[in-house]
């Protein structure tokens, strides 16, 4: 990020109308890129739930839980932000009632609220606003991009609307700008582009005391010129000031498309601010992976084998490291998404849920339901050759897998399936030691990122050229150290551990075209101009030798 220039602090404020899921996120991620170049910009996000951090939620109801380098458990639009900006986003930036009340109410058993009355207003918004103050003069920001989660009218989001709107009124006029991004339907049948929704949405945020500088309305297709006037007309701004933001099928195009609409003017002239966008590589590769999605020369499937492949947003991360890959290598990367539960159940064999397969991810996951499916297709792709990236539990897995079969521990298993009330003669997966006296759950896992020391002559060597690389975690069980000797002496390479050599991070098997496990997650430090090295040499070994060209 840049340095710090001497001016007041900018905020922009973007809210969300009518539905959730216009992909509030990527917008907001869009405008902090499109000023990024000269400023620097810390990105804030506000949740309404009352947990701490997500990490004790149900992905499929909440999406990935996005892991921080300082191990903070956020919401999954970080992600978005750091792969937009190349910031490294920290935990406080993400908000949640959670935090918000269990701060008042220590303060209050502190008795730092000695003699008043604690209540909603002030004490909830004062600490919201003291909040955004703290991370902005803590990152010396030049600007704050804070987004309000949900949408307009929820009650559990209202306590971050009144306190940016008390915050308009302390940092000034000029310096802060509220963007409401809105959805505008094509009703089937009418078949044309209908304002009502914004309207009533813009007019519930009037009613809280906020008028939009900015409309985003979210459309199938670009907002025709005279339902921008009619926008403008009902909700008193310019023309100019209403902006497109039609679908479209890559996501790292929003900037581009908010660009064109005019929108890096209108904020520059708002604000008072200068930060050209600077998009020439950005825009070749959005390029590329559109054409691809097009008129593809080359393309690859990879099968994502996993529990909660009824919600891609779960792996949100993982979809996005492949698309990076796609774009580096000019090629379509197509999914498969393959239910370990049906090869467990027996429903379908891994033969046929994997045909005509270049490549396969078994990602990240918890408890014991479709583990053996799971076991079952990383057996075949050792087996048959198919290039195969085990991530976290996926590497586990691997691990288990080969215990059983390669190297005569029958009853090999993840300590992980006691939970279940199973009983683990053979726990080649266990419990990292620290873990044992651990009750609680919220954040108590081994996370963030750690160094990884990568071992020289290893296929990892090669690929990540680098004696130590730095990786984000999220685990509670490891590699059982008994276990190490008699899994290497059976032909598994660690060829990553950390620092102090205890907790293997990376496995590899020789003899085969690709097949490699890591403890650690590479999809969530991947980004569009730089593919992480596991999905890319995963997804190049995907591709048949006719295929691969040159
Ligand atoms: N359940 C495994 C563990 O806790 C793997 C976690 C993961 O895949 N993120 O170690």
């Amino acid at each position: 990020m840049k340095q710090k220039s001497s001016s007041t602090p900018k905020f922009i404020v973007v809210t969300g109308g009518v539905i959730s899921g216009l992909g509030k996120g990527i917008a907001a991620a869009s405008i902090a890129r499109l000023l990024s170049s000269k400023l620097k910009i810390v990105p804030i996000k506000c949740d309404g739930y009352l947990n701490t951090d997500p990490g004790t939620m149900n992905p499929i109801e909440h999406g990935e839980v996005f892991v921080l380098d300082d191990g903070g458990e956020v919401d999954m639009d970080f992600g978005h932000y750091e792969r937009f900006i190349g910031c490294t986003a920290k935990f406080e930036w993400n908000l949640t009632m959670g935090k918000v009340f269990k701060r008042i109410l220590e303060k209050e058993r502190h008795g730092d609220y000695l003699g008043s009355t604690v209540q909603f207003i002030p004490h909830v918004t004062n600490e919201i606003k003291s909040m955004f103050h703290t991370i902005v003069e803590k990152e010396k920001a030049d600007l704050a991009l804070i987004e309000i989660g949900g949408t307009v009218g929820d009650l559990e989001n209202q306590f971050y609307i009144e306190a940016v709107r008390q915050l308009k009124n302390e940092v000034g006029r000029d310096n802060i700008l509220f963007i409401h991004l809105t959805y505008v339907p094509i009703p089937s049948g009418v078949n044309e582009q209908k304002t009502k929704p914004t309207q009533m949405s813009v007019k519930a945020l009037n009613e809280l005391g906020i008028e939009p500088d900015i409309i985003i309305g979210r459309c199938q297709e670009y907002l025709t010129q005279k339902i921008k006037e009619k926008i403008s007309l009902y909700c008193n701004i310019d023309t100019d000031e209403v902006i497109s933001g039609p679908d479209t099928n890559c996501v790292y195009e929003i900037p581009l498309i908010f660009e064109n609409e005019g929108l890096v003017a209108s904020l520059h002239k708002k604000l008072s601010i200068y930060s050209p966008p600077y998009l020439k590589e950005w825009r070749e590769l959005v390029e590329r992976i559109k054409k691809n999605i097009s008129e593809p020369s080359r393309q690859t499937t990879i099968a994502i084998c996993g529990k909660y492949t009824a919600l891609e947003d779960s792996y949100a991360s993982i979809i996005e490291a492949l698309t990076h890959c796609g774009a580096q290598l000019d090629i379509k990367v197509n999914l498969k998404w393959v239910d370990t539960d049906e090869i467990e159940k027996g429903t379908v064999g891994p033969a046929e849920a994997l045909e005509g397969i270049g490549g396969v991810i078994v990602p990240g996951g918890f408890g014991v339901r479709g583990v053996e499916g799971k076991i079952t297709a990383i057996r075949y792709c050792r087996e048959n050759n198919i290039p195969f990236l085990g991530i976290c539990y996926g590497m586990q897995l691997a691990v288990v897998e080969y215990a059983r079969n390669k190297c005569g521990i029958k009853e090999a298993h993840t300590a992980e399936a006691e939970a279940d009330g199973k009983k683990v003669k053979n726990a080649v997966i266990d419990l990292l030691p620290e873990q044992k006296k651990i009750k609680d759950k919220g954040a108590t896992m081994r996370l963030g990122g750690h160094d990884v020391i990568i071992k020289k002559g290893t296929l990892a060597h090669r690929i990540l050229k680098a004696d130590t690389v730095r990786r984000r975690f999220r685990h509670r069980y490891e590699v059982n150290p008994q276990y190490i000797q008699t899994l290497e002496k059976g032909g598994i390479i660690f060829s990553g551990c950390a620092g102090d050599k205890r907790i293997m991070q990376i496995m590899e098997l020789e003899g085969h075209p690709y097949f490699v496990g890591c403890q650690f997650h590479p999809e969530l430090t991947s980004r569009l101009e730089v593919p992480d090295p596991f999905f890319l040499h995963l997804v190049k070994n995907s591709l048949t030798p006719e295929k691969k060209g040159n």
